[in-house]
């Protein structure tokens, strides 16, 4: 944690959970311990941590209160591996990383499309980079379904709740971002950004339809817009009903920046999303509340590979960028997406998953050297 006294320091909480997640995260606390003083001022402290499904097995708890106190009362931020989710309903045992979202109050989900050095799925090379910010609490995801039957026969019917509250802070965090975005881009070089123009927002919804939510969630996101003069004169907004957004983000991805949505749109363009990027090993995220934040790969624990050293460790290694991005060391983290890019870039060094013959580690030893 960073003291009044003196020098700053980061304490970051590693729960590399299952699978790959044991492979990937001491890579991405390798990069971390690789990046030079001056691109990050700030002393490095890591803690191991206990959760995920094999944890349980053994000790019949996925979450230990422990790793929960350790993460509030130690850590300024954490990365997450994976968790295997069983493929039946096990007694007492629920997703340690939803847990997590809930107790810490990450109540956003944010997820970065890049296409950086690398091809897209389709192959042809294209200029993408944007941050879809997913909100993360509400929505359909309240689970609030039921079941009846009138005279044509059985129904079910599913509570949808969108609130000011969530939608506000969601809200907040795409302008914010937007503008976090901007500062650390011009530290690059025009020609090296991928987004030349002002920071965009897009508000995603069907407000055309579901007047009542959706029209909730798209005044209320207006409205942190309206109300903020620091938005109001460097940010442009737009907003996309979420069928055209999909087609749109396919045809023209380049055209996004930051892209807001409520829980379930953002759960489907993120996906769809990262599939114009190419492997599920790329792909970073993170989950982001007011004080905590936990980096997180979009990838699964990946029984099949596990324990063979062939892990993609690069998602893992984005989401530790993404943790010092929000955690105020955007250099550093700037630091490490171009080391990325430029192994990427190379195409010498890659895992099986792209095409290569590469293990984890020397996917990670040349990322070091390169910073
Ligand atoms: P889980 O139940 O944990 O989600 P899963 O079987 O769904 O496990 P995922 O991790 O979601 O597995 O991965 C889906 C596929 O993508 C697997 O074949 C896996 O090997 C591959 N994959 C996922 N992550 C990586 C990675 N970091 N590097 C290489 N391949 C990966
Ligand atoms: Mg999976």
């Amino acid at each position: 944690m960073s003291t009044t006294t003196g020098a700053r320091s980061l304490t970051i909480g590693l729960i590399p959970a299952d699978g790959i997640g044991r492979e990937v995260i001491p890579a991405a606390r390798q990069v971390l311990e690789a990046l030079p003083k001056d691109a990050l001022p700030a002393k490095l402290d890591f803690l191991d941590l206990d959760a995920g499904f094999e944890y349980f097995q053994k000790n019949g708890v996925a979450l230990p209160e422990e790793t929960l106190a350790a993460l509030k009362d130690k850590c300024d931020g954490a990365l997450f591996g994976a968790v295997s989710s069983p493929s039946h309903k096990v007694a007492g045992y629920s997703s340690p990383i939803v847990g997590l979202r809930k107790k810490m109050d990450l109540y956003a989900n944010v997820r970065p499309v890049i296409s950086g050095a690398a091809a897209t799925a389709s192959g042809e090379k294209r200029a993408i980079d944007m941050l879809i910010i997913r909100e993360n609490t509400e929505c359909l995801y309240i689970k609030e379904e039921e079941q009846g039957s009138d005279a044509q026969g059985k129904f079910a019917v599913a509570k949808r709740r969108i609130s000011e509250f969530a939608s506000r802070r969601a809200g907040e965090m795409a302008f914010s971002m937007a503008l976090q975005r901007d500062a650390m881009r011009q530290q690059l070089p025009l020609a090296e950004r991928t987004w030349k123009s002002r920071p965009k927002v897009t508000i995603v919804h069907k407000s055309n339809v579901l007047s009542v939510t959706d029209g909730l969630w798209r005044e209320t996101v207006r409205g942190v817009y309206n109300g903020n003069e620091l938005y109001k004169n460097n940010v442009d907004v737009e907003e996309q009903l979420v069928d055209s957004m999909v087609y749109r983000m396919f045809r023209e991805p380049e055209a996004f920046d930051v892209v807001v949505a409520p829980n379930m749109y953002g759960d489907i363009i993120s996906d769809g999303a990262a599939a114009l990027v190419g492997s599920l090993g790329l792909v970073p995220s993170a989950n982001v509340g007011d004080s905590f934040v936990v980096g997180e790969p979009v990838h699964g624990s990946a029984p099949d590979i596990a324990g063979k050293n062939i892990a993609n460790p690069i998602a893992a290694i984005r989401s530790a960028a993404m943790l010092l991005e929000r955690t105020g060391y955007g250099s550093a983290a700037l630091a490490i997406y171009r080391a990325v890019d430029k192994v990427l870039e190379a195409g010498q060094i890659k895992t099986p998953d792209l095409g290569g013959k590469s293990t984890t580690n020397e996917v990670t030893d040349t990322i070091c050297k390169l910073l």
